[in-house]
């Protein structure tokens, strides 16, 4: 392997769900990659693992408590750093080929733009920083040059059946979503269910937070925010549909009638790998699926009186402006008390439905406006919370 092409990654989230997945497709990559920058919250002991094996320049533990315990406790040679701003110098890292943005949530946002500034290209697996700020990620990446290449299993089954293709030939793209674990459940067992039976996806394995969204099918609804930017496309171009088994991870309608599909089985180091290699593919031994194993495949229609979530990212998505902001914001509020059992899964949509009638949406907005917007949101759903318990 020459050195020139050896790729230079940073992982924003290396502890979490897809951090520790984008590690395994790195191992299984004969030494295609080289680590950077590792990232954790507060995981200092699987950073340490992580370091260990990979070897990477530098770390950041963005909490500060962990941040003393890790340099007090391990011996690294590299670079520690801490705070958002140690997660801001890890992500526009000069040395980077390629960012892998894996953290949760808003917090993600930040980083995420300082190195698609520095025109470093992402891949980016947190979703929330388009549902947030897609408006100033498009702007700043059209800017400077930098692609994001989604690691979402659907918009990177979308971007497989994009190549070669020309985006006026789209007539519309089509989500798919497993409808996760309350596909069948009726409105009022939905008001009973409880932090485990929500964490418990009948497909996919993933951290707790988009484990909840995807219960809600408020992940879905991101996912269309996320189509829009990433692909620009109207919201009515883009269309969700239910398929429990997640065998087709999306599909692409072009004018001439014709649909492509992406297959494959539910792993995310598929995607993963994709992103990580992206415009190339590299050889892996990830599992394969087997269509007549498989036998058939079956669509529905989501309903979004049991699952309001994805009818308000719609709503957003056509408000624009800090809408779609205050969306996340008020679903992270809530999907955090509901895992702290201060609140019921019902009254997650209830939440949004509230900040999104009662905050002010600024029609067009500034990056700080989006920050402040987060600021409030999470202020006022929080006020929502305690009010009613
Ligand atoms: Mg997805």
């Amino acid at each position: 392997m020459k050195r020139d092409s050896i790729k230079r990654i940073s992982i924003l989230g290396s502890t979490g769900s897809i951090g520790t997945q984008t590690l395994q497709v790195v191992e299984e990559s004969d030494n295609q990659f080289e680590i950077e920058y590792l990232t954790t919250n507060t995981n200092i002991e699987i950073l340490a693992e992580q370091v260990q094996k990979f070897q990477p320049k530098g770390v950041v533990i963005k909490d500060y408590e962990k941040y003393k315990e890790f340099k007090k406790n391990y011996s690294f040679s590299g670079e520690i750093l801490t705070g958002e701003e140690g997660l801001c110098r890890a992500a526009a890292s000069e040395r980077n080929d390629l960012l892998v943005s894996a953290l949760v949530g808003f917090s993600g946002v930040l980083p995420t733009i300082c190195a698609l500034e520095k025109g470093i290209d992402v891949a980016l697996a947190n979703k929330e920083v388009l549902v947030a700020a897609g408006k100033f990620v498009s702007e700043i990446s059209a800017k400077s040059g930098a692609k994001i290449i989604a690691i979402d299993s659907e918009h990177n089954a979308i971007l497989q059946c994009l190549i070669g293709e020309d985006m006026a030939s789209v007539e519309k793209i089509i989500l798919t979503a497993s409808g996760g674990p309350f596909l069948g459940a009726s409105l009022e067992s939905l008001a009973e269910v409880g932090v485990d039976e929500a964490l418990a996806h009948p497909r996919w394995n993933m951290g707790k937070k988009i484990t909840i969204d995807s219960a809600t099918l408020m992940n879905k609804g991101f996912e269309v925010i996320e189509a829009h930017w990433l692909f620009n496309l109207s919201p009515e171009r883009i269309q969700v549909v239910v398929h429990p088994e997640s065998i087709i991870h999306s599909l692409v309608q072009f004018v001439d009638g014709a649909i492509k599909a992406h297959l494959g089985f539910q792993d995310m180091r598929i995607p993963i790998s994709f992103a990580l290699n992206y415009p190339k593919r590299n050889y892996y031994n990830f599992p394969r699926i087997d269509l007549i194993e498989i036998g058939k495949l079956s669509f529905s229609q989501p309903d979004t009186q049991r699952f309001p979530c994805l009818k308000y990212a719609y709503e957003a998505l056509e408000i624009g402006g800090t809408a779609p902001a205050i969306l996340n914001s008020a679903n992270e509020t809530a999907v955090q008390a509901f895992l702290q059992k201060r609140i019921s899964f019902v009254q997650i949509p209830a939440c949004i439905d509230f900040a999104l009638s009662n905050i002010d949406i600024l029609e067009e907005p500034s990056l700080e406006d989006v920050f402040e917007t987060d600021r409030i949101t999470r202020e006022l759903t929080e006020r929502f919370i305690n009010k009613k318990n």
